[in-house]
């Protein structure tokens, strides 16, 4: 899932200086999860808005929708009607920065601002500790090192390791962090497939560089939306 932080409340309310009437539109996808941008989180930072602006004597009108996914136009579709009607000087977005993008775009004549930080694609390892697992390099090489990913999970991101850095299993940057290399090594060894790792790796193309289009193979041409 993506994960991110609500952004501390004095940036949030030093962006909305000098707006008056604001739409903050929370996602209940990745972000209501993490307890970042959902329903709930959405309601508190109105009420702290609120609150802050009441006492600045600057009061803001704020109000609060949340939409099943930003990153998706038919549910930004359902922010139309109020947001024509309503005449919001800004918004907020507490989605991803995809969805925040996704948002601004298509309400381009009215500022939008992201009201978290988004952190990264982790997984769920316990109650609020989320790890790192993918950072979307689009030449994924989870085959060769046994599922695991060198990219997030390697301090150096590197292709072919380990380092000289390696330690007893351990990085060379903390004795708490795993090598991720000493890792990739102990699982193929396990499975018998040490020989994928034996050839160098050549360099990447580093293709996360540029903003990206995915076309599923099964939409020859993808659809004109608007
Ligand atoms: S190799 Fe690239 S695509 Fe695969 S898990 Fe790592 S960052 Fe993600
Ligand atoms: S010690 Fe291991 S995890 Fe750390 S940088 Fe070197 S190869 Fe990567």
């Amino acid at each position: 899932m993506i994960v991110a932080k609500r952004k501390p409340f004095e940036e949030i309310k030093e962006m909305l200086k000098g707006y008056k009437k604001v739409l903050n539109v929370g996602c209940g996808t990745c972000v209501s999860v993490c307890l970042a941008g959902g329903e709930k989180e959405v309601a508190i930072l109105n009420a702290e808005l609120d609150m802050a602006r009441n006492l600045e004597d600057d009061p803001i009108e704020i109000h609060g929708q949340t939409v099943e996914r930003q990153c998706d136009r038919e549910y930004l579709a359902e922010l139309d009607d109020i947001i024509k009607k309503e005449k919001f000087d800004a918004l907020m977005s507490m989605a991803c920065g995809v969805g925040i993008q996704f948002l601004a775009e298509r309400f381009p004549d009215i500022p939008t601002f992201p009201g978290v930080d988004t952190t990264g694609l982790a997984v769920n390892q316990a109650v609020g500790w989320y790890e790192e697992r993918c950072r979307s390099c689009s030449q994924c090489v989870l085959g060769i090192t046994g599922g695991i990913c060198p990219i997030t999970m390697c301090a150096k991101g590197l292709f072919n390791g380990p380092c000289g850095g390696t330690n007893k299993g351990n990085c060379e940057i903390s004795a708490d962090q795993p090598c991720a290399w000493f890792k990739i090594h102990e699982r193929l060894a396990a499975q018998g497939r040490l020989s994928s790792i034996r050839k160098i790796n050549l360099a990447r193309g580093w293709k996360d560089q540029i903003p990206r289009n995915l076309i599923q193979p099964g939409y020859k041409k993808p659809e004109k939306v608007s």
